[in-house]
């Protein structure tokens, strides 16, 4: 008989890094309202916490969750080892202290997640330690966006980027794979508009020879709509999707297509570790034109961010992950589960972050694309989010 697949794929976590994390906890704990601000060993301050809501996804896109693997017999994560929302809110609540400024909910697909606007109205409440409130946002595969909008809004949810890789609904249906309409995104977009969510962002994963003669129809259609449109390189995350370097379309590319039928101008970064370069569409003066709007490439394959990268991940199951293409967790859901208190936790996350040296982007564009798919098993995105 044949062992069912399971997250058994996804690699186990490393104990040793938590055990040597929680015995520095309570020293670092103390110490860092005095100290110098959080960083990690090659001075990243820690400001981004995306925090993934479930493992599940009504979607099989190819790039992510490919049908072969994620099939009927795909055991996800049981109930009991998902985070609760007040076990995510407590997590989160620590990390808040430690200097995180964003948090992005994540999946999977995080509208799956029952009653989530329940734990977007608690993450509305924390506050950084000078008294902002977050930046509150989620990425979404616009779905269940039309019905669920409103509600998001009202639990205090600020903005929402949603994915869709291209207008052609023969070419949406084939990436997602399970036969969903471009139309009911759009209106998702739309509910989101009505909400009063903003700004929306729209994340295309570009792959070539799949979707990228979509680049100009699906910027043609959200110029001037207030919608900011960012093209993603297709990434070497995970270990199912068969990535392949000639299916990457480089950023510089989509910019080159972009600018044989629109005049843009690069923009400044708004702060140290945006993934994305903007670039503002331009008046027939060849002024910034603010109706029109701007336009963004994430270039995670091209061009690696990892110098500035400030970005923590909290899977499903409450592993907290360094980096997108780690192979390996730090397991803080034992943590909270031993009865820790608060300044255990802080301490325990403050001495991992501390310890931090992960740049895989780096490391991949000093070796060259073809050591991207070797080495130890990746965390799939739909585990860790994206
Ligand atoms: N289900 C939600 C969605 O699709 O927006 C949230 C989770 S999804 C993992 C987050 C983002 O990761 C999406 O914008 C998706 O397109 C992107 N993504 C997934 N796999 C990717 C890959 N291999 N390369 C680049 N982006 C990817
Ligand atoms: Fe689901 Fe998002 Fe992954 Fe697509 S990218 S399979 S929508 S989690
Ligand atoms: Fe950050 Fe890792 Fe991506 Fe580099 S590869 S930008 S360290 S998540």
């Amino acid at each position: 008989m044949t062992a069912p697949r399971s997250h058994r794929l996804i690699p186990l976590h490393d104990q040793r890094t938590l055990a040597r994390a929680s015995a520095m906890a309570l020293p670092l704990a103390e110490a860092l309202p005095l100290a110098r601000p959080l960083q990690d060993r090659l001075a990243r301050p820690l400001r981004d916490l995306r925090i993934s809501v479930t493992d599940r996804c009504n979607f099989r896109c190819s790039y992510c969750m490919p049908k072969e693997v994620f099939d009927k017999d795909y055991l996800y994560l049981p109930q009991s080892a998902l985070l609760s929302f007040e076990e995510i809110e407590r997590v989160a609540r620590q990390f808040v202290g430690l200097g995180v400024e964003k948090i992005r909910l994540t999946g999977g697909e995080p509208l799956l997640r029952k009653n989530i606007e329940r734990l977007i109205a608690q993450l509305a409440q924390l506050r950084t330690p000078d008294g902002r409130a977050l930046d509150l946002t989620l990425t979404t595969n616009g779905s269940l966006l039309r019905k669920k909008a409103q509600a998001l809004r009202e639990a205090g949810l600020q903005r929402i980027t949603v994915s869709l890789d291209g207008l052609d609904d023969q070419v949406f249906k084939r990436m997602n794979d399970v036969d969903f309409p471009v139309a009911d995104v759009l209106d998702g977009i739309e509910a989101a508009k009505a909400a009063g969510l903003g700004p929306i962002k729209v994340n295309m994963v570009v792959q070539r020879g799949v979707n990228d003669h979509e680049i100009i129809p699906m910027a043609r259609h959200f110029r001037g709509s207030g919608v900011v449109l960012r093209f993603i390189e297709y990434m070497d995350v995970g270990a199912t999707n068969g990535w392949r370097m000639d299916q990457v379309l480089p950023s510089a590319q989509v910019i080159e297509r972009l600018q044989s039928v629109f005049a843009l101008a690069p923009l400044q970064a708004f702060a140290p570790g945006e993934t994305a370069q903007r670039w503002t569409y331009l008046d027939a003066a060849g002024r910034p034109d603010p109706a029109a709007g701007e336009i963004g490439v994430i270039s995670s394959v091209t061009q690696a961010f990892c110098a500035d990268c400030n970005r923590a991940r909290l899977s499903t199951e409450g592993q907290l992950y360094l980096c997108l293409f780690a192979s390996q967790g730090h397991d803080l859901r034992s943590l909270v589960r031993s009865g820790a208190d608060d300044a255990a936790l802080a301490g325990a996350i403050a001495s991992i972050w501390a310890q931090r040296d992960d740049r895989y982007s780096m490391l991949r564009a000093a070796m060259g694309p073809d050591t991207a798919s070797s080495g130890a098993r990746r965390v799939e995105m739909s585990y860790i989010g994206g």
